[in-house]
């Protein structure tokens, strides 16, 4: 398809498809393999949980694919896995964008590490700050206006449920920028957070916007940040775009395992329980929150929330010291004097409420406040 074909870099594209790296099948039933230089011997001290850890995984695991695709709502072979929304958003700098002459673009404030992937490809940085006064939308006409003056811009990295301010962007403006950018760019949605929005994903939106791609993670909505596994939703022809560089094997034994039986009819009914909970705490969060004096508590579509507050850095130490950690967003620019507050138990919560209740009520007139 040309549209997307034609924003990938040349040398990319004249890479084989699936890399130079032997293909490792999934055959356990091969008794003798002396294929791999693979050590025989299982690791110390001796095969504890069963797993072969001393053979090389499965790059792209086919019933985790099965079950992704199930999970997300799309089909197989719109699916890449990767290691974590990190490794997706480095994949896609290095593929789309060439040193010295293409350019990104991101819409602070975000977290991310697009800055990071950038500047290791020697890609430039646009910034259109979000509509602070505006719910924190994105500015789509000055966007549009940026791409006008730079066409080298090949990639705009959009965040929806945005972090840190919790909000989703409008829906109709991300397809907005896919249309008009349809053979000049790829929009990137990270959806870490989608689940939690109540909204549906935006990946259901490639079939008419093939310039459209959709991160996701296990990592927030599966309890499984410790495990680095995330995945991108897009247009077969960005998954082999991208398939072209991504590491071989992504996933080890050990999560490959762990991720199996998290993503199984029970892990998922499991994890969408968690979400209710977490949502239902959420509201209790914000409400408390919103009833202290001082405080501003940003509308969130995400398991946290974004608190403007005087003195975050100070708060964040008396956090600290009650050993709470919540995040000083002070120091991100267009975020304020706010911090970001992930939702956790109902007593982690309300150890939280307790410290943050004593920052507030003694807000402005303490003598460090002046
Ligand atoms: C937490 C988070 C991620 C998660 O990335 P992983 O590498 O998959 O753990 C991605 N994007 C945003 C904005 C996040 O807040």
């Amino acid at each position: 398809m040309d549209e997307i074909t034609r924003l990938a870099r040349p040398e990319i594209l004249a890479m084989a498809a699936s890399g130079p790296g032997r293909a490792v099948q999934p055959e356990r039933d091969v008794p003798t393999r002396l294929d791999a230089n693979e050590n025989p011997y299982p690791p110390f001290p001796g095969t504890v949980d069963g797993l072969p850890h001393n053979r090389y995984p499965e790059p792209q695991p086919g019933h985790l694919l099965d079950r992704f695709a199930e999970c997300f709502g799309t089909p197989r072979e719109r699916l890449l896995i990767t290691r974590g929304v990190d490794e997706a958003m480095d994949l896609l700098v290095r593929a789309f964008c060439a040193a010295g002459r293409d350019s990104i673009l991101v819409c602070p404030p975000v977290f991310g590490r697009h800055a990071v992937s950038a500047r290791v490809q020697s890609v430039a940085i646009h910034e259109v700050p979000l509509r602070g006064d505006a719910g924190f939308e994105l500015d789509v006409d000055r966007i549009l206006d940026v791409h006008r003056s730079d066409p080298g811009l090949k990639v705009l990295f959009l965040c929806t449920p945005n972090d840190p301010t919790g909000n989703l962007v409008r829906r109709a403006d991300v397809l907005r920028l896919c249309s008009e950018l349809l053979g000049k760019a790829l929009v990137v949605a990270d959806q870490t957070y989608v689940e939690y929005s109540g909204d549906a994903p935006l990946s259901r939106d490639i079939d008419a916007h093939p310039n459209l791609v959709v991160l996701r993670t296990l990592s927030k909505e599966y309890s499984l940040a410790g495990e680095q596994v995330g995945v991108v939703v897009a247009h077969p022809e960005v998954v082999g775009i991208v398939g072209r560089i991504v590491i071989p094997r992504p996933l080890t034994q050990s999560t490959i395992a762990t991720v199996t039986a998290a993503v199984t009819p029970a892990g998922i009914e499991y994890a969408h329980a968690n979400i209710r909970r977490l949502l239902k705490e959420r509201r209790r969060v914000e409400d408390t929150l919103g009833a202290m004096p001082g405080t501003r508590v940003h509308p969130s579509d995400a398991n946290f929330l974004l608190v403007d507050v005087a003195r975050p850095q100070e708060l964040t130490q008396s956090m600290r010291q009650a050993g709470i950690r919540i995040l000083d967003c002070s120091a991100v620019p267009g975020a304020g004097d706010s911090v970001r507050i992930s939702i956790g138990t109902y007593r982690q919560n309300d150890a939280m409420l307790a410290v943050f209740g004593a920052h507030t009520a003694f807000g402005g007139q303490t003598a460090t406040s002046v």
